[in-house]
């Protein structure tokens, strides 16, 4: 299931904030660690739990001019390609501009659900000049206000309607997706891994052309690598490369149980890669990095744990993740990445026993417990593992309101050391008892 609402239009109509609107991307910007880029085009939003990844094409357009138009009409395509829905968003303002005309050409040819959503209808007199809009000729419109978020719960209540929710898993090996930016060494990675150039590899019956299924099944393992390389668009305009390769890193990440992030050893973790890294973790996805090129290195018997912690400190909060170190050009420790790969996946899929947990953590708490609030104490009374694809644990208490971050913090910690999570997001609920 992967469900991608693309947000499309041309400048200045109130894309970007719509997408803070229902991604809420302000607060996440807040809680991020200092020196990474603010802008954060792509992003899970909710409602009625149905979660959903949004994109904002327009933190992809070129600055010049001349490529401007060129590059949005050619926006409007991918996302017709590669979205679920596309929202049409439209300025009640301006009205209808030929920008407008043109991109609903492009629309009217899709087979995806378009909603034109006309945006700074801030109030009810604007609500007339809104029906300018029925004559784009895509049917229903919805007036919406970014600024102030009325309409947008009757545009997403009819945006959810579309969704495939109920996709039957056809498959049931484990899924790796190797992701990462252009030049890595995705490619060279998987056609080292499958030990022949995978352009000539079939691709396996009933898997979409969204991305390329490969069926591993050499030394012992049996998985499938979602490979997001394979598939490169020729884009006219440079910069709607980066947003093709975020489309399909969306897709892949949400299909895959385990996240291969490749990062360039020249190049460093950068602020693309940590979006990547994030979107991840909050799809509750197994993760694993792998720091390419590590032959282009000079080393000395520092530099992996120097590399080590340069990474984990910008992976905040969620460092127990495995780094490993790769040549695929000398063929380094490929195969380990694999390994790696699949002691993540059994962690993800770890169920604790009651018992077990409770026998272990309790005697913990009952030397730490929680702090009292208000002169009143918390009890922990006693803990388990909640059913689920990724590990989710509830802890049973008398006030779960009155535990906070910190402590909940080191309980995460405590279930890490006690029990492997490594490279695996946990989640951890106060229940009432
Ligand atoms: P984008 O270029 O399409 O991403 O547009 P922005 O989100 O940057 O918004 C362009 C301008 O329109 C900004 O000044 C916003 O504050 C303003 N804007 C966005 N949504 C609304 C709205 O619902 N009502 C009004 N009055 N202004 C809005
Ligand atoms: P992709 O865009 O992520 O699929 O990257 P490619 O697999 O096409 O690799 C980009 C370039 O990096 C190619 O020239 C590769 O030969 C080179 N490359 C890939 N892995 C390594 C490596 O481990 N060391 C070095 N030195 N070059 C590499």
């Amino acid at each position: 299931m992967s469900n991608i609402v693309a947000i499309v239009g041309r400048p200045n109509v109130g894309k970007s904030t719509l997408y803070n609107r229902l991604t809420e991307s302000r607060k996440a910007i807040v809680d991020d660690f200092s020196g990474v880029t603010r802008d954060r085009h792509y992003g899970i939003a909710e409602w009625t739990h149905h979660n959903f990844t949004v994109i904002d094409t327009g933190g992809y357009v070129a600055n010049s001019e001349d490529v401007f138009e060129a590059a949005i009409r050619e926006q409007v395509v991918i996302a017709v390609e590669e979205a679920t829905a596309i929202l049409f968003v439209v300025d009640v303002t301006t009205g209808i501009t030929d920008l407008d005309d043109e991109i609903a050409v492009l629309l009217r040819r899709s087979k995806k659900p378009v909603f034109v959503v006309v945006n700074k209808v801030d109030n009810t007199l604007q609500q007339s000049d809104a029906t300018i809009f029925y004559s784009l000729g895509l049917g229903e419109i919805y007036n919406i206000s970014s600024m102030t978020g009325s309409g947008t719960g009757e545009l997403l209540d009819e945006v959810v309607k579309t969704f495939d929710e109920e996709k039957v898993e056809e498959n049931t090996l484990p899924k790796y997706a190797i992701v990462g930016r252009p030049n890595v060494g995705k490619s060279s990675m998987i056609n080292g891994l499958i030990g022949r150039d995978r352009n000539i590899v079939t691709p396996i019956a009933g898997t979409t052309r969204d991305s390329i299924h490969i069926h591993f099944n050499q030394y012992g393992h049996d998985f499938m690598l979602i490979d997001t390389a394979g598939l490169r668009k020729k884009t006219k305009v440079k910069e709607n490369i980066e947003f093709y390769s975020v489309m399909r890193t969306i897709k892949a990440l949400e299909e895959a149980d385990v996240i291969i992030l490749m990062i360039d050893a020249v190049e460093g973790i950068e602020s693309q890669d940590i979006n990547i890294f994030h979107l991840a973790e909050k799809n509750k996805k197994g993760i694993v990095i792998v720091v390419n090129k590590w032959d282009l290195i000079e080393k000395n018997n520092k530099t992996v744990k120097v590399f080590e912690d340069t990474i984990r400190e910008k992976l905040q909060p969620f460092t127990d993740v495995p780094i490993v170190f790769t040549s695929v050009t000398e063929k380094q420790r490929m195969l380990k990445v694999i390994d790696v790969a699949n002691h993540v996946y059994a962690n993800r899929a770890k169920k604790i026993s009651t018992s077990k947990l409770n026998d272990v953590l309790l005697p913990i708490i009952e030397n730490y417990p929680p702090p009292a609030l208000k002169g009143k104490f918390v009890k922990i009374k006693y803990i388990t593992q909640i059913p689920g694809t990724a590990p989710m644990f509830a802890f049973f208490c008398n006030l779960p309101q009155y535990i906070k971050e910190p402590y909940k913090r080191f309980l995460e910690n405590k279930l890490r050391d006690n029990f492997d999570f490594e490279g695996v997001p946990v989640q951890i609920f106060f229940r009432q008892k």
